[in-house]
């Protein structure tokens, strides 16, 4: 799978729009909680987001169903 980079806004739109919640921030470091509970991904709060960093979120919050964030 080919992981683009993304808008942050977007990429946060699409974890509200799964019911992901923002647990917390530290400088430009968000954290985030998956619906499922069992699931932590850090999202940098930059105004584009890498592919590395997408493709991590993706990994991580394995109980969202394919294609979610991309
Ligand atoms: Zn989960």
């Amino acid at each position: 799978m080919v992981v683009r980079s993304m808008r942050y806004r977007d990429v946060m739109r699409a974890l509200l729009d799964h019911d992901c919640m923002h647990k917390s921030t530290k400088g430009s470091h968000e954290k985030w909680l998956c619906p499922c509970g069992s699931h932590i991904a850090i999202v940098p709060n930059h105004k584009v987001v890498s592919p590395g960093v997408v493709g991590d979120v993706i990994k991580k919050f394995a109980c969202l169903p394919r294609g979610w964030l991309q």
